[in-house]
């Protein structure tokens, strides 16, 4: 097996695929694996991005976690190691992106990293250390009503420095505009004056080509999926359309759909309107009884009988009916009750032949690979901006395409699989 050229640990799986999709787009073939891979790569690619769940656990867990990754990826031959967090920074001050960061770099012997959550293409951009999301600074925006991570302050070196024990400096505009010389003599000023990490602002997609190509000498850096794009021309690659092949398609076509987001939503109203087959699961029936599940089973094999799809089974529903039924079940029962549910019933149409999968929602998303037994996702071409087709060898042949809430067109549901045509 060649030798890899990146390893990168993510701290969540679908912001891992969103790594992965810029890093292919960039020109890298690309595996992404789900946890620390227990056996050999199934082909030879230039990246491997191992996805853990490690944003909102313990800080020691994520550590450990984390360091089993870079172990790993180190095994694998990784020259450059990219520690990849969400682009609006999920993190309180216990973590876990500071002490994730600290281990890395300890482990790893260095002094100094970058922190750059920037993705100017979905509109995340650092402007003198403030984060900005869209038009608003993230303190402002809706992320600082995030059940678990509310992001209540903007700026991204006061935020790194609450859970980070090295000082944190920034490299800002000023200096990125200039290029990536003045990037790099910044960085060996900051070095200098003992700071060990950086913020660095970027407004661009030019100026994370910039940073890329300043940060090259670097063991570790860290940042959202943004930075991905100016990392492969270090390593002499360029896009590549070949990198994103995948196998040919085969098997029927499905939409498992447990995602309530907005967009999800309309993506499912779409579909429904252009009269394409959908079955809806009512989280009330999955109370004390499995004859929802298997009742939606019989009815996708009844779809099957009279053509390949695509056919959506949904739990997706409004806000108010959201609400309805957590008074009634509890939030935490009635999530569970639906990825269960969302799991078999991925596991049954697999099983009857289904061989093109797609998944709405980031919860529903892990649900699904862990029950489908899923360790490593080949990464294929790009549908929308952070959801690319996947490819897996093992156990099934299946193509399969995992989408968080509110990514993805309107007509996502009827467009993805012109994709794979
Ligand atoms: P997103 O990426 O949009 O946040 P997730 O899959 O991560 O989607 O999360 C959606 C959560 O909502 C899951 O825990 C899912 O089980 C739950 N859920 C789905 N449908 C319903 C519903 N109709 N009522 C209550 N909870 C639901």
């Amino acid at each position: 097996m060649k030798q890899i050229l990146l390893g990168c640990i993510a701290d969540d799986f679908t912001g891992a695929t969103d790594l992965a999709n810029n890093l292919v787009r960039a020109g890298m073939r690309v595996i992404q694996t789900v946890g620390v891979p227990s056996g050999d790569l199934e082909s030879s690619v230039d990246a491997v991005v191992i996805a853990l769940k490690s944003r909102t656990i313990d800080p020691e867990l994520a550590v450990s976690q984390s360091l089993d990754a870079l172990a790993w990826l180190k095994k694998a031959g990784a020259r450059q190691i990219y520690f990849k967090y969400c682009s609006t920074f999920d993190s309180t001050s216990k973590g876990n992106i500071g002490p994730v960061t600290a281990a890395l770099m300890k482990a790893l012997q260095t002094s100094f990293t970058v922190v750059t959550p920037a993705f100017p293409d979905n509109g995340r951009t650092i402007v003198k250390g403030h984060l900005f999301v869209g038009d608003e600074l993230l303190s402002d925006s809706s992320m600082r009503n995030h059940p678990l991570t509310p992001m209540t302050d903007s700026s991204l070196v006061r935020l790194m420095q609450s859970q980070f024990s090295a000082r944190v400096g920034l490299i800002d505009y000023k200096v990125v505009s200039k290029g990536h010389l003045a990037i790099r003599d910044r960085i060996t000023e900051l070095t200098k004056e003992g700071i060990g990490a950086a913020v660095v602002d970027a407004l661009s997609n030019d100026d994370l080509m910039q940073l890329g190509i300043a940060v090259k000498d670097l063991p570790l850096v860290t940042a959202g999926s943004g930075l991905a794009i100016g990392l492969p021309q270090n390593f002499g690659l360029k896009p590549n359309q070949s990198h994103a092949e995948l196998p040919h398609r085969n098997g029927w076509r499905a939409i498992l759909s447990g995602s309530c987001s907005e967009m999800t939503l309309k993506q499912v109203n779409h579909f429904k309107a252009q009269g394409n087959p959908c079955y809806e699961i009512d989280p009330m029936e999955l109370s004390g009884s499995t004859k929802c599940i298997a009742d939606a089973i019989d009815w996708a094999k009844d779809q099957y009988s009279r053509g390949e799809g695509p056919i959506l089974i949904y739990s997706t529903s409004s806000p108010e009916q959201v609400k309805a039924v957590q008074k009634e079940l509890s939030v935490k029962d009635a999530g569970e009750l639906v990825e269960k549910a969302m799991g078999e019933l991925a596991q049954a149409l697999v099983l009857m032949g289904v061989g093109q999968l797609l998944v709405a929602g980031g919860e529903t998303s892990g649900v699904c690979v862990q029950s489908l037994k899923i360790e490593q996702l080949q990464i294929g071409p790009q549908i929308d901006p952070g959801v690319p087709w996947c490819f897996s060898k093992t156990p099934s042949n299946l193509h399969l395409a995992l989408k968080s809430g509110n990514f993805g067109r309107e007509d996502f549901f009827t467009y993805a699989w012109s994709v794979l045509d």
